[in-house]
């Protein structure tokens, strides 16, 4: 049973039925699922919630299906895990990681859209799905179209990381490389939705693909002990993820299940593409496209659909935006790693290295409640890492002596990190 009672116009405030829609017909703004939220209230309570599966699925009344899901049934409700020596090495003491690089099946929050997604699709009776993908898109859309037995087109810009191509033509997927940038993918996407009758997630579904993202925020509340957090910094690529993370937080407390909900949202992007910061800092709500250049291509989105929502909900929340460069970003992902143990994508090195900007400048305090967005795993763009050299040695005890003298001699150990957390200190902050 749903508790949706339609679509509505994000701008002009048009209602519509429960369809198919993404875009108003009288002022071409994107559509967004409504709910009768005294209704939940009256079915549900934060304690039942407590009782049930741990997926994201234990908050199904606040998603928009009919009946049960079909696809993706054990994503979300990833890790919230404290991250104390990551947070000494930034200079915070309350800081938490919400790790959905460890989510279901495909490794990254995309799983948790595409379960909503695809799900919806095939109530609606869809039987080919897609989507435009900078990648962890096209791997969930494959493996849960594969769940579901059902034909995936994947458009994906061409020069995609080689495991995130693999990751998606594994489970059987028909993937199209687009010689050209995600904006030209998507463009393209819109017209093979109005010609095929398919379900592309991220276009003609969008309004329901986006709402997978609230689950995000609602784990985030729940594993705080229904809660909510000063700060949270979130990657931003078409910029729904910041914005639904917000609208759930509003969600719980509309319901009562959280006291005012005053967390400031920040967003991170690369500093090769970066048109959702740039509007932030120079004070517009409107988004200037710029052509991506960096190797966080996971959100390289040069003209961000909902980078407007994005911009405005930073700002009315009192948060911030910052970027970073592909050398802070690669610095990010280790320092994660060897503090961490927590091993992410160039998205997630793009988070981390933001954080540390946004505590130096001193837009969040080091008592703050904050949470980093870890959005994906690093095995997909592993080959962008950088690690030292792997010593071959035969089996010798002699010869790995013989390396451990080197190292003894020359101060490097093994076991040093490649990345020490006081090179990260406040004091040292102009080398990241
Ligand atoms: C897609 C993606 C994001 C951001 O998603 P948007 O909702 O488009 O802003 C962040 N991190 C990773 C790893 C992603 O794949
Ligand atoms: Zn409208």
């Amino acid at each position: 049973m749903s508790y949706v009672t339609g679509l509505r116009c994000r701008v002009c405030g048009q209602a519509y039925p429960a369809e198919p829609l993404a875009v108003c017909e009288e002022c071409f703004g994107p559509l967004e699922v409504a709910y009768d939220y005294d209704a939940i209230g009256r079915a549900m309570s934060k304690d039942r919630i407590g009782e049930r599966q741990p997926t994201m699925w234990r908050y199904r009344e606040l998603l928009p299906l009919d009946g049960e899901p079909r696809v993706g049934r054990d994503a979300g409700f990833t890790p919230l895990r404290p991250a104390p020596r990551l947070g000494r090495a930034l200079g915070i003491e309350r800081l938490y990681i919400k790790d959905d690089s460890l989510c279901r099946p495909t490794l990254s929050f995309k799983d948790r859209v595409v379960a909503v997604s695809i799900s919806k699709a095939l109530e609606f009776g869809f039987e080919v799905v897609g989507c435009a993908s900078t990648g962890n898109l096209a791997n969930a859309v494959a493996a849960q179209a594969a769940q579901a037995g059902v034909t995936a087109y994947i458009f994906i810009p061409a020069n995609l990381e080689r495991a995130k191509v693999t990751g998606t033509r594994i489970y059987g997927a028909r993937v199209i490389g687009v010689r050209g940038t995600y904006d030209d993918v998507n463009r393209l996407c819109s017209e093979v939705a109005d010609r095929h009758r398919w379900a592309l997630v991220n276009v003609n579904l969008r309004p329901y693909y986006a709402e997978g993202s609230k689950t995000f925020a609602f784990e985030i509340a729940e594993q705080l002990g229904w809660q909510s957090p000063d700060a949270i910094i979130v990657p931003m690529a078409g910029g729904a993820l910041l914005t639904k993370i917000h609208k759930g937080l509003k969600e719980l407390e509309r319901l009562g299940w959280l006291p005012a909900v005053r967390t400031r949202m920040y967003g991170a992007q690369a500093a090769g593409c970066n048109p959702i910061v740039a509007a932030v800092k120079e004070g517009r709500t409107h988004i200037v496209p710029v052509k991506p250049d960096t190797i966080a291509k996971s959100i390289a989105i040069g003209n961000p659909a909902d980078g407007p929502f994005a911009a405005r909900t930073i700002v009315e929340t009192g948060g911030w935006a910052e970027q970073a460069t592909d050398e802070e970003i690669l610095q990010g992902i280790n320092l994660l790693a060897e503090t961490e143990g927590v091993f992410t994508e160039t998205a997630g090195g793009t988070t981390v290295a933001v954080t540390k900007k946004l505590i130096e400048q001193g837009h969040i305090r080091p008592d703050d409640l904050t949470v980093i967005s870890i959005t994906g795993h690093g095995l997909k763009t592993a080959e962008v890492c950088r690690v030292d050299e792997v010593p071959s040695i035969n089996a010798r005890l002699s010869e790995f002596e013989e390396i451990l003298e080197a190292e003894e001699a020359t101060g490097v150990v093994a076991s040093t990190p490649s990345v020490h957390p006081d090179a990260y200190g406040r004091s040292v902050s102009s080398e990241l």
